[in-house]
Order: C-alpha cells, then structure tokens, then sequence
C-alpha cells in the first residue's frame, strides 16, 4: 500500500527515477529476537523490528507498535508513511517505525517490562536523541516509553529524556502529548467543515478504535457539539442513534477496558460500524480497514484517516470515484508527532512550555498543512492524499538532490 501510493505520487511528479529507487527502500532495517523470561520462569522469544525509512532532514522519527501482527513490512510500511508525515508538517525528521509482535494484553506488567527493556538493549545503537526517537504507537503507551528511557538513560550513565516522545510529563514528556493526535484529527475536520460553510455542530461522527487516538477524537468531537453515533475497540462496538455520552464511556471503558456492555447504547459489529450513514467516519485503529469490498457501501460524506493506512488503494480509488471526501493519514494524524517535536526540543532546550501554548502551536501547525494540502489538491484537480504525498516527497527529493549521493 504504500509503495503503491509512493509511486502515484511520483508519477504525477515526473520524480527522477534515481531518487524514486532511493525513496522505495528503507535506509537501515533492523530485526531482533528479545528473549523474555515470563512470570512462570520459562523463557519466550519475541521478534522486534526497528526500520529507519530515511534521514535526510534530521533523526528519524515514529512510534512503537506491539501487536500479534507486527511484522517487518507493516513497520517498513509505517515507517515510510512517517517520512512523508514529518516532511509535511515541516519538521527536521525522517521517518522510522517499530514493532514488538507480541498481544501485550496477554503479558503481566512485569513481562512487558522486560520485554520492553530488552528490546530497547537489542537496538540501543540506533536509537537517540539525534539518531532516532521511537514513540507510542499501537498497544504502547507513556509507560512503556518511560520504561525505554529509564533503560537507555542506565547504559549512558546519565538522564537522557530527548530519546523517547510520549513519556510521562515527570520524566521530561510534553504537556498535552497524549491528546495531540485526537487535537490535530479535529483541527483538521474543523478546518474542512469551514471550507463547506458548515461547523460540527449536529454532526453525527462514527469512530473505529477507542484508544489513544480514537478515545480523545470522539471526546473532542463530543465537546464541540458533534454527535458520536459510533465507537468501537478490537472486540466491538456500540452505537446510540442521538449520540454517545462520551464522557460517561470512557468512565465504563476506564473501568472495564472495552466498550461493549456500556448501558446507553446498542451493541453494533465493526464491520457494520463501517457502514452507519454519517457525516464523519473516522477509523482510528488499524490499517486496511477499508477495502474494494466494503468501500462501495460506506455511508459517510467525509472520511478522516486518524490510524496509518486505514484505506487500501483500491478502496480509495472506488472512494474517490464516489465523491467521498478523504482526510489522509499522514495529514488527519500528524497532530501526535507535531507535539512529539514540541516534546524533543523541550527536552533538547530543558525549558518546558505551557500547555496553552503547546496546544495553540499544534493547531496553528495543523491548520497551515491543511490548507497547503487543500491548495495544492484543488490547484492540480487530485484528491488530498495525492497532493500531501506529493509535497511531502518533493520535499525529500529536492533535500537527498541537495545533499548528493555519498559517495
Ligand atoms: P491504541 O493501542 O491506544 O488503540 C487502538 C484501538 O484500536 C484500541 O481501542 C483497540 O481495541 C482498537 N482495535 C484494535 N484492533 C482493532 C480492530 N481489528 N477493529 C477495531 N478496533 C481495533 O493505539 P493508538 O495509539 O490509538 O493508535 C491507533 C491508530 O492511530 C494506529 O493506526 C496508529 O498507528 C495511529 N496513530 C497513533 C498515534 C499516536 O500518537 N498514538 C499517532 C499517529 C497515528
């Protein structure tokens, strides 16, 4: 999927073939075996997987991932798409990804955490405060960062908070991090309502994954008056016609974990979730969601990728066919690696903002890359993710063009 999208937006700018090769493959893949002795005393092997796409602008930047699916190409995939986030918004990175294949919520908190711990001392050389700057991602979490910089900062001898984003604010993480991603989703949804006259009140919003990203997009989305018909996690969802009490969900699923079983609604599958009539659907989990089968079917007037690849191509084709507005990923949710670089030149600098001011930035951040976006769509006839693909690698093309080939 992403090869394919890289090489339509190449296409359409006539990239010379040289610098096309050097942007399909990943600078540096990195796989390792993390030996982890479980609670019971037997020991398990897990695989782990750092893929730095590339690092022409700065360090490489992009989350950690922990899930039964992880495999090398998902995180060469993510790490790719993280080049062309962090070149959109603007920011001195490059793009990297990581993953550990395991079900993290099968594991005690002492295995993840020597399963976390392990893993950081298998790639410890390619990560950094200037090399590389991991953060969460799927089923990882402030802890899980907190555990990467405690055991980085013991090999170095000294306190090094600017290797990891997404930590704890106590150890050096950014005020409002943890709701960047879900801000920024809004901020832009916000910013494409205005072009079409309207706001979100009233709007009936449907949500896919109630974690971090999804969880905070449906309580942004509430607060703003829109009505969130629909929210799921991994095992299902629930639906309520006139809209979720959000903030009474998030107290069931704060006490439950999941969000079936939640009294004021009715439960609903995720696959049907998909296809409620709405204005906003927003998945906010895993990638290939949305795919040439149930694609012609979705009822939304707008879609907004707050998770990494949600939409195959051959869905976006049948989607953009049908006049569906699309919000892509590497736009909808930069929000979280925005603050992810507050966080860095926090640490970099020592001096801490307030969290006004942080939320302020974002937005401001936010809104300038959507309408560059929406500027250069419009101005070439071609849908969103075209047009933010092909800003972000003409921006890396014309930086390796300056740069040279070493050596
Ligand atoms: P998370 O682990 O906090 O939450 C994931 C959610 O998705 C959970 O509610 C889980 O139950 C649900 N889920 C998992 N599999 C599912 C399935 N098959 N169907 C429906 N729901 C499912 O992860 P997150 O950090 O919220 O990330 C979600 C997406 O957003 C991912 O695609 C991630 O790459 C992307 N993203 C995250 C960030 C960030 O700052 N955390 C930034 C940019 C993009």
């Amino acid at each position: 999927m992403a090869l394919a999208q890289f090489e339509s937006a190449a296409d359409l700018l006539s990239l010379d073939p040289n610098l096309r090769l050097r942007l399909m493959a990943p600078k540096r893949s990195i796989m390792v075996s993390i030996p982890v002795r479980m609670d019971d005393g037997h020991v398990e092997i897990f695989s782990g997987y750092r893929v730095h796409h590339d690092n022409t602008l700065g360090p490489s930047k992009g989350g950690i991932r922990y899930h039964p699916e992880v495999s090398l190409g998902e995180v060469a995939a993510l790490a790719m798409w993280m080049t062309w986030k962090c070149a959109l918004m603007g920011l001195p990175f490059g793009g990297a990804k990581g993953g550990v294949n395991c079900d993290p919520s099968r594991l005690s908190r002492n295995e993840l955490q020597r399963l976390t711990r392990r893993y950081t001392t298998e790639i410890v050389q390619f990560i950094g405060p200037e090399i590389d700057i991991p953060a969460p991602d799927v089923g990882t979490n402030d802890q899980v960062m907190a555990w990467m910089m405690d055991t980085y900062s013991q090999i170095k001898g000294y306190a090094v908070p600017g290797m990891v984003t997404g930590k704890p604010v106590v150890i050096g993480g950014s005020l409002g991090r943890t709701e960047a991603t879900g801000r920024g989703v809004v901020a832009c949804i916000v910013e494409a309502l205005k072009d079409q006259g309207t706001t979100l009140a009233g709007k009936r919003a449907v949500v896919q994954g109630f974690g971090n990203v999804g969880a905070n997009v449906a309580r942004f989305l509430f607060e703003q008056g829109a009505q969130v018909i629909a929210v799921s996690d991994v095992r299902s969802g629930v639906y309520n016609a006139v809209g979720l009490d959000i903030p009474a969900l998030l107290q069931h699923v704060a006490e439950t974990r999941f969000v079936a079983g939640f009294k004021h609604g009715e439960a609903i599958t995720n696959a049907d979730l998909l296809l409620l009539p709405c204005d906003l659907l927003i998945p906010a989990a895993l990638a290939g969601q949305i795919t040439e089968e149930n694609a012609p079917h979705l009822a939304c007037a707008m879609l907004v990728e707050a998770a990494n690849g949600p939409t195959t191509p051959a869905a976006d084709q049948i989607l953009n066919a049908r006049g569906i507005f699309i919000i892509p990923d590497v736009l909808a949710n930069a929000g979280g690696v925005v603050v992810s670089y507050f966080e860095w030149v926090q640490d970099l600098q020592q001096f801490f903002w307030k969290e006004k001011e942080i939320n302020e930035k974002l937005c401001t951040l936010m809104v300038e890359a959507y309408q560059t976006v929406r500027d250069t769509a419009r101005s070439n006839q071609i849908p969103m993710r075209q047009a933010a693909l092909m800003l972000a690698i003409r921006k890396i093309a014309q930086a390796q063009l300056a740069r040279g080939l070493f050596p």
